[in-house]
């Protein structure tokens, strides 16, 4: 396993995440943003205890899972914890999305749409959020936040990106973010937004 944070001018970097499509986004993004930096899974790394994400908030649940793996691993640890806000559900399901439905994605998208049954276009309204954090063995702590507002479709559209995507659209767009080229999605997401933000404390941790 590897144990270090740098070799042969590869700056490397563990990317706490087990979510393999949002592992691909998250490089996907970060890799033209820090030049030379390898982004690892948990994976690549020695299996350590991960901790439950029992904040009520998406910074606190980023936090959490980078402290572990900085812990774990010694080497720069990022995190992040995302999620879907729906304006008619008084921001939910929020930090619980992944598990909202307790079976999947699938699941997931069928009780998402199940609960806005009689909620007319007009209230549809809802936001992906996402914090992305970052922990460095010298002690260094930042998190950052992004946002991506839109509204949730009546039908799944699409079959790209990953969990909500078929069910939402962004402001100003008429397809879902499942029909998006990625580059496209990279460049309006909140993981994007959050990435962009966090990218300058990476390269100078790493630097
Ligand atoms: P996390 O692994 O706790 O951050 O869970 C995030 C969950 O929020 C995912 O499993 C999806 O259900 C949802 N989610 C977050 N970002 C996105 C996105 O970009 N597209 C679709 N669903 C997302």
């Amino acid at each position: 396993m590897i144990s270090s944070g740098s070799a042969g001018g590869v700056s490397r970097v563990v990317l706490a995440s087990r979510n393999a499509k949002k592992l691909v986004e998250l490089r996907r993004i970060l890799e033209p943003l820090v030049p030379g930096i390898e982004v690892l899974g948990l994976d690549d790394v020695d299996p350590f205890d991960e901790p439950a994400e029992t904040e009520p908030t998406f910074e606190g649940n980023a936090l959490i899972k980078a402290r572990a793996c900085l812990a774990a691993t010694a080497m720069p640890s990022l995190a992040d914890d995302s999620g879907l806000c729906v304006d008619a559900l008084n921001g939910m399901p929020g930090v619980l999305s992944a598990r909202w439905s307790g079976a999947g994605d699938e699941a997931n998208n069928a009780l998402l749409l199940n609960q806005l049954g009689d909620v007319p276009d007009k209230h549809r309204g809802a936001a992906f959020r996402c914090a992305v954090a970052l922990c460095t063995p010298d002690g260094t702590e930042v998190v950052e936040t992004g946002a991506m507002h839109g509204r949730i479709l009546r039908s799944e559209q699409g079959d790209g990106g990953f969990g909500y995507d078929p069910l939402f659209a962004a402001d100003g767009y008429d397809v879902s973010t499942a029909e998006l080229p990625s580059a496209e999605k990279d460049r309006i997401s909140h993981r994007g937004h959050a990435l962009a933000a966090i990218a300058p404390h990476v390269v100078s941790a790493l630097g």
